[in-house]
């Protein structure tokens, strides 16, 4: 553990995730020079083997030895120093990473993975030249992470950002109270604006697959447009608040349904009539890095090397 940051020549970014753990090397003027992909090992000695295999090998390659961050879906439990919330992984329940840090020989830092996103848009993506930047992955489940400064907010219970697991805001007779939330709550926001829940909306034979809505909704099919707009308003109230409580200067989106187009006119049209004040000008921004920016957020969570 004595190796200083000016001894990584090189940034390792590694996100695990429930079925791959994805590794880049981020050098220092953003490229990356090292890629590689395996399939995430059903047990937790072969998953930290797995990445620690991963590491030195890429040390061996390039001939440079590097600081290493990790994703992870859930968090560390401030009190017991173990892994909670990670979803189906085996990492759950373990010191994963005084364990990691043990078998690399270094302190290797360990996120979450919407926290990781988050930084790694706002370090060198869509949020560069924005102070307070909130960044919101919404696919098959729903996260955040919070960036002010450059610096990544976790806070003192480690939840900072997760705007997924608050109730829906403003529900109607109808949202209430909710189905009932993998975390113990009911009505949790991610039920209600992430990809299962859309592609429930739309229904149907066809329910499964939130991306081809809309499209549909392009070609006419009513019942499409009308679930993107439920969907639309939904997710505007849960942005309100965030705006209401942490007003960042940008919302950058990630996650699968970040693609959808309609989101950046849609949204801030629908926020405009929940957030306290007579205007709002927060840009909700498409992410730059896509499906890199949590291996990259991984790597971020370490600064670049000092030049040489
Ligand atoms: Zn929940």
């Amino acid at each position: 553990m004595s190796a200083s940051q000016a001894d990584y020549g090189v940034r390792f970014g590694i996100d695990l995730g429930g079925t791959k753990i994805e590794m880049v090397a981020l050098a220092a003027d953003g490229s990356l020079s090292h890629r590689k992909r395996i399939p995430t090992p059903a047990d937790y000695t072969a998953t930290i083997e797995g990445i620690a295999g991963m590491v030195l090998e890429a040390e061996q390659v390039l001939g440079l030895r590097g600081s290493v961050g990790i994703g992870i879906p859930g968090v560390i439990s401030p009190t017991s120093g173990m892994v909670k919330n990670s979803n189906s992984i085996s990492i759950n329940g373990h010191h994963f990473d005084t364990d990691i840090s043990a078998r690399l020989q270094r302190e290797v830092r360990v996120g979450n993975d919407a926290n990781c996103f988050a930084l790694s848009e706002a370090s060198d993506g869509a949020g560069v030249g924005y102070r307070t930047v909130f960044g919101v992955i919404v696919g098959t489940g729903c996260g955040g992470g919070i960036v002010v400064d450059g610096k990544l907010i976790e806070g003192p219970n480690r939840v900072a950002g997760e705007w997924g697991h608050v109730p829906l805001p403003w529900p109607t007779h109808e949202e209430i109270p909710g189905p009932q939330c993998w975390c113990g709550q009911r009505g949790c926001l991610e039920l209600f604006i992430a990809g299962p829940a859309l592609a429930r909306l739309y229904g149907g034979p066809d329910a499964r697959d939130a991306h081809a809505i809309p499209a549909r909704a392009a070609a006419g099919d009513e019942r499409a447009q009308a679930a993107l707009a439920t969907h639309v308003d939904r997710m505007a109230r849960g942005l309100s608040v965030i705006v209401n409580t942490l007003d960042p200067d940008v919302i950058v989106l990630g996650g699968g349904l970040s693609n959808m187009d309609h989101l950046y006119t849609e949204l801030p049209k629908v926020m405009k009539t929940r957030v306290f004040s007579d205007f709002v000008s927060t840009p909700i921004v498409k992410n730059r890095h896509g499906d890199s920016s949590g291996v990259r957020g991984a790597a971020w969570l370490w600064p670049p090397p000092a030049p040489r």
